[in-house]
């Protein structure tokens, strides 16, 4: 499947063009074979309004994917959609994009390291090209800086390939079947049968959230050989209090740090724990969570190590559970707590 992304003015609009933005199945139309998706990008008032139009028709299904797009191939799609009455003003650019499906099997090559669109590409349905290329930022960055510095524990790079890859072959699987059951092939009469059980499903509030758990990416769960349901998954963004104030989890892992965080008493005494130096240790009250129970954690975990990604990679019930082992696998050798605190 080939298709045209391109941004609009418009010189005439029939009664069938979008004049606000809306939900993206009201704003998606088909027409003489064609479908498109228009997109009103300021006021249609103005006589200047941009539109962003993506579509796609028998003509794209042709070109080569390198064939720059033309004004007259923006109008023929117009008006094919949207009636004679809607002209094309000016075409302000236009791209090509397809559903090629592509990963690259390793992401680490020695001293090479691929993320984003480099290391997968896939049809943009869902929009989840974006925040899995984030993501895979987020999760490479604090590990290169760590092998930079000379601080990595020996495997931590490596890692970054074991945990990321399997995030994209998972949405590259998700938005293949979205593809089909967006647009069954002519006469597939059983695609059609699937997507209609697919939409009853979709309506029940289960099948919802593990599909919107899915597309947002949030329901997404590193596998670091701890079965507790915590470990490996994003840390909810709590509101703390502190000693020094209010504040909340996103707003401490701004420092790029580690985290370690203690809900609970007895706090952990300077001793008990050591901490390195890329850690910040902070002890604090619950004030909101946005999820039901404090961390969304099994009853009585009061103390949970953050990565600086923001994946939890220890969680711990009571002042006995240490962190230690994991503080060292994570963040590499170690100092005493007392020293940390001290530096800070
Ligand atoms: C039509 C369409 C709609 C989309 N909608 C969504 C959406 O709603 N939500 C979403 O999350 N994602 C969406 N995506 C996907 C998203 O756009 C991409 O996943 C994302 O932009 C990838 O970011 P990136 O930084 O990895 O790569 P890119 O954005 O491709 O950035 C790579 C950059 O490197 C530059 N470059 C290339 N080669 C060189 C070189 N040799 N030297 C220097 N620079 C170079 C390029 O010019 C480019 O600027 C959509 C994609 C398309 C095509």
């Amino acid at each position: 499947m080939t298709a045209v992304s391109a941004d609009v003015e418009l010189a005439g609009a029939s009664a069938t063009v979008p004049r606000a933005a809306a939900h993206i199945s009201t704003l998606t139309r088909r027409g003489g074979g064609y479908w498109m998706l228009m997109h009103p990008l300021g006021d249609p008032d103005d006589l200047d309004a941009l539109y962003r139009v993506v579509f796609g028709g028998p003509e794209q299904a042709t070109l080569p994917r390198d064939a720059p797009v033309t004004p007259a191939e923006v109008a023929r799609a117009l008006v094919a959609v949207h009636g004679a009455e809607t002209e094309l003003g000016r075409l302000h650019w236009g791209t090509r994009f397809s559903d090629a499906t592509r990963q690259v099997t390793d992401y680490r090559h020695g001293r090479i390291l691929v993320a984003g669109d480099a290391a997968h590409i896939h049809l943009p349905v869902g929009g989840q090209g974006l925040n899995l290329g984030v993501q895979d930022a987020m999760n490479l960055g604090w590990k290169l800086a760590a092998q930079v510095r000379g601080d990595a524990p020996s495997d931590l790079l490596d890692g970054y390939h074991a945990e990321r890859h399997p995030v994209a072959a998972r949405v590259l699987a998700l938005t293949r079947a979205q593809s089909v059951l967006m647009s069954p092939p002519p006469g597939a009469d059983d695609v059609r049968a699937l997507r209609d059980i697919i939409v009853d499903l979709a309506r029940l509030p289960d099948a919802n959230r593990y599909l919107a758990g899915m597309m947002s990416g949030l329901d997404l769960r590193y596998d670091l050989d701890d079965p507790d349901p915590l470990v490996g998954a994003r840390m909810v963004d709590l509101s703390l209090q502190t000693a020094s104030g209010p504040t909340t989890v996103a707003a401490l892992l701004r420092s790029g740090r580690g985290l370690l965080l203690e809900l609970g008493s007895p706090p952990m005494r300077p001793g008990d724990v050591r901490i390195h130096p890329r850690v910040d240790h902070v002890i604090a009250g619950v004030i909101d969570s946005p999820v039901g129970n404090a961390l969304g954690a099994a009853p009585g975990v009061d103390r949970v190590l953050v990565r600086p990604d923001g994946y939890v990679c220890w969680a711990g019930a009571g002042p006995a559970a240490s962190p230690e082992s994991a503080l060292h696998r994570w963040f590499g050798a170690s100092v005493p707590v007392s020293a940390s605190a001290a530096a800070r």
